[in-house]
C-alpha cells in the first residue's frame, strides 16, 4: 500500500468527496424537470405528431396526391389512394401509422405544396395501436389540436424549405409557401369547415 492511498482511507478522503458533491448538488439549481407538471418547450422544427395543415382558403388539407411522401418514407408507413380527374388527382384516402414513423421529416420535406407537417407535439401516447393509424381526418383534427395551441399567429416549419437548398430549384408550391396564417375562429367555424368539404 502507498502513502497516498494509506492517507485516503485513513481521512476517509473518497467519503469526503462523495459528500461534498452531495452537498454542492444539493445547493444548485435542479437540472431536472417536475415533468408533466412543469413541460419543456420545444425547439422549432421538433419532429413530433403528424398533421395535415389545413388550408384557411378551402378548411381542408392541401395534399394533392402526388405519392412523393409516400415514396420517399424509409419505413414505408404511408399509405395512400386517390382517383383521376379530367383535371387533376383526388385524394381518397390518406393514412399514416405513426407507429412505424422514424421522424426523419422527408415526408414533410418532399411535399411540394407543403401539406404535411410534423408538428412540435411529442405528448401523444396512448393504449391502442388503433390511435396511432392517423387518417386524414385525424391529421387534420392534429393540426387543429397543435394550431390551437401555438403562441404566434403564424406558423413556418423549416422542413417546408431546408436550408442550403436553393429556392429556385425547389416546387413552386415551396417557393410560394409562406407563414400558415392561424386564426382559429374564422377557419375553424362549422360554416368555413362545411365550405372545405364541399370542395
Ligand atoms: S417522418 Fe419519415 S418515417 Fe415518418 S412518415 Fe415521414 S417519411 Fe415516413
Ligand atoms: S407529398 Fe404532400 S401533396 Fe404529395 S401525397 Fe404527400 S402530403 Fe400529399
Amino acid at each position: 500500500m502507498t502513502l497516498r492511498d494509506a492517507a485516503k482511507k485513513i481521512f476517509f478522503l473518497e467519503i469526503l468527496k462523495g459528500l461534498a458533491l452531495t452537498f454542492r448538488t444539493m445547493i444548485n439549481r435542479p437540472v431536472t424537470r417536475r415533468y408533466p407538471k412543469v413541460k419543456r418547450e420545444p425547439f422549432m422544427g421538433f419532429r413530433g405528431r403528424h398533421a395535415f395543415v389545413r388550408d384557411p382558403g378551402t378548411g381542408r388539407e392541401k395534399c394533392v396526391a402526388c405519392l412523393k411522401c409516400s415514396i420517399v418514407c424509409p419505413s414505408q408507413c404511408i399509405r395512400i389512394e386517390y382517383k383521376e380527374t379530367e383535371e387533376r388527382r383526388v385524394l381518397e384516402k390518406y393514412e399514416i401509422e405513426a407507429l412505424r414513423c422514424v421522424f426523419c421529416g422527408y415526408c414533410a420535406e418532399v411535399c411540394p405544396v407543403c401539406a404535411l407537417v410534423l408538428t412540435e407535439v411529442y405528448e401523444y401516447a396512448d393504449y391502442t395501436r388503433e390511435q396511432f393509424l392517423f387518417d386524414r381526418e385525424r391529421l387534420l383534427k392534429n393540426w387543429d389540436d397543435f394550431s390551437s395551441g401555438l403562441k404566434t399567429g403564424a406558423y413556418f416549419n423549416k422542413f417546408w424549405r431546408l436550408s442550403g437548398i436553393d429556392i429556385n430549384r425547389m416546387p413552386v408550391g415551396k417557393r410560394l409557401q409562406q407563414s400558415v396564417q392561424v386564426k382559429q375562429k374564422e377557419f375553424l367555424s362549422k360554416e368555413s369547415f362545411d365550405k372545405g368539404r364541399a370542395a
